[in-house]
């Protein structure tokens, strides 16, 4: 998987771009990066900036609860929004379980 995204760490624009584009945010011509190379990429862009409003998704998400990175622990606030809807998350993953586990049961 490739795609076509704004090189600059410190610009926070991470959507894909096609060949040829240039990043909306900072005006850099896209360059096209490997499924890894993108993962690393966006991991610093993330790093380096902090000023966006954008949430980190997945398990960014998860560190980001935590504060794993080192830098200052997000408001109590979000922690506690964040934490109730990876509990939410959570109990929907068991409901489903205990829905598979009555299905199983009423086979034998
Ligand atoms: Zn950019």
């Amino acid at each position: 998987m490739c795609a076509w995204c704004c090189p600059k760490e410190k610009c926070p624009n991470n959507s894909s771009l096609n060949e040829g584009d240039k990043c909306p945010t900072c005006g850099l011509k896209a360059k096209e990066f490997g499924f890894f190379e993108l993962k690393l990429l966006n991991e610093a862009k993330k790093n380096k900036s902090q000023e966006s409003p954008n949430e980190p998704k997945g398990e960014n998400k998860i560190l980001a609860i935590f504060g794993d990175d080192g830098k200052e622990l997000p408001s109590m606030k979000k922690v506690t929004n964040n934490l109730l809807k990876a509990i939410f998350e959570q109990n929907k993953i068991i409901i489903q379980q205990n829905k598979v586990i009555q299905k199983l049961l009423k086979k034998k």
